[in-house]
């Protein structure tokens, strides 16, 4: 391991998720460990333009590993877009000795990370964190698992109801371009449908489905939909339509929203997160850049920034067949 690298920037970047603090803690103790400094940058991007800085040791990251949300918070900037933004940040860095950055967020953060490290030569590693789970060259993002404990938890909830009023539930969950979220958390909460923008179902399958599930004896049903979902309405025209069609249901429409960012992270998300950190900051020692850290095949493993970015994280179709066949 060549240890020419002294000091290490970590940031977090775009939207929060659960598994950031612990990604964060991570990387600070993984630096520590190997006599390495490590600053943490405020506000993403922003910070580093603003020289937002604070340096980080193993304690300063005491009692995190259990809290959802970003100690460093989270910015999107424009200002980061421009030449004379990055000249800013690059400058920030140089006077604080900053010689590689770990940057924690979505596939938007990895891109101005790549224009970065085009511009001035700076070693950069991606740990891909958001709910999403919409990024190439990880079967996980961090925060993906809570995501799905959290949705699953709530539609049993709502399952309460629905059951004891014969109501049709259209739950919408977040995803604008991925039904990850929609269809395994659909499927582990026992959804009747599960409607995500990979697949165009059709207004007409979606009657035809529910009515089956009307014959077959069932009482109530809850519709999981993606809010990217294809099927050209958004969740309230959706329920307006069914009620026209079906007037016997009475629907009800619940918008989970942004209570699916946070909360404290699952296990599963926290031991992901001590991973990918240790992996992206003994990857930076090992002189690599521009990679993504992920989980593949249950080892973390490294993709080029450039395909994480511009590849899909394809939905899983066998995942598909599985929920047609529970609806049953
Ligand atoms: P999420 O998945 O939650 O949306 P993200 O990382 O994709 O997270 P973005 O808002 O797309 O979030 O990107 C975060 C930040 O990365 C932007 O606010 C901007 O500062 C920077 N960024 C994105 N694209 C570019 C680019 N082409 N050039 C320079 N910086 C960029």
């Amino acid at each position: 391991m060549s240890k020419t690298i002294k000091k290490i920037g970590v940031l977090t970047s775009g939207g929060d998720s659960p598994g950031m603090n612990a990604a964060i803690r991570s990387v600070v103790r993984t630096c520590a460990y190997h006599n390495i400094e490590c600053i943490g940058i405020y506000r993403g991007y922003q910070g580093m333009i603003e020289g937002d800085f604070k340096e980080m040791g193993p304690r300063s990251v005491n009692n995190i590993i259990n809290k959802g949300g970003t100690i460093l918070k989270s910015a999107r900037s424009k200002e980061f877009m421009t030449e004379e933004g990055r000249k800013k940040a690059h400058s920030n860095l140089s006077a604080a000795g900053v010689e590689a950055l770990v940057v924690i967020g979505g596939d938007g953060s990895f891109t101005g990370g790549l224009v970065f490290n085009k511009e001035y030569d700076f070693p950069i590693i991606g740990i891909p964190g958001t709910i999403d789970n919409d990024i190439y060259g990880t079967t996980h993002t961090l925060g993906y698992d809570t995501a799905l404990n959290t949705v699953v938890e709530v539609i049993d909830k709502i399952r309460d109801t629905a059951s004891s009023h014969n109501r049709l539930f259209f739950v919408e969950v977040m995803g604008r371009d991925a039904g990850h979220i929609a269809l395994n958390a659909g499927i582990g909460a026992g959804a009747e449908e599960i409607l995500i923008p990979e697949e165009d179902l059709g207004l007409d399958r979606l009657l035809e489905s529910l009515r089956k599930s009307k014959l077959s004896g069932k009482s109530s049903s809850i519709v999981v939909i993606a809010e990217g979902d294809k099927i050209g309405k958004n969740v309230f025209e959706l329920k307006d339509y069914v009620e026209e069609n079906m007037p016997e249901y009475d629907v009800r429409v619940s918008v989970l929203g942004h209570m699916q960012r946070g909360g404290a992270p699952s296990c599963f998300d926290r031991v992901l997160a001590s991973r990918l950190g240790v992996k992206a900051v003994e990857s930076i020692l090992d002189g690599k850049s521009n990679y993504m850290v992920g989980l593949l095949n249950d080892k973390i493993e490294l993709t080029p920034l450039e395909q994480a970015i511009k590849g899909h994280s394809q939905i899983d179709r066998e995942l598909l067949r599985v929920s047609d066949i529970m609806t049953t």
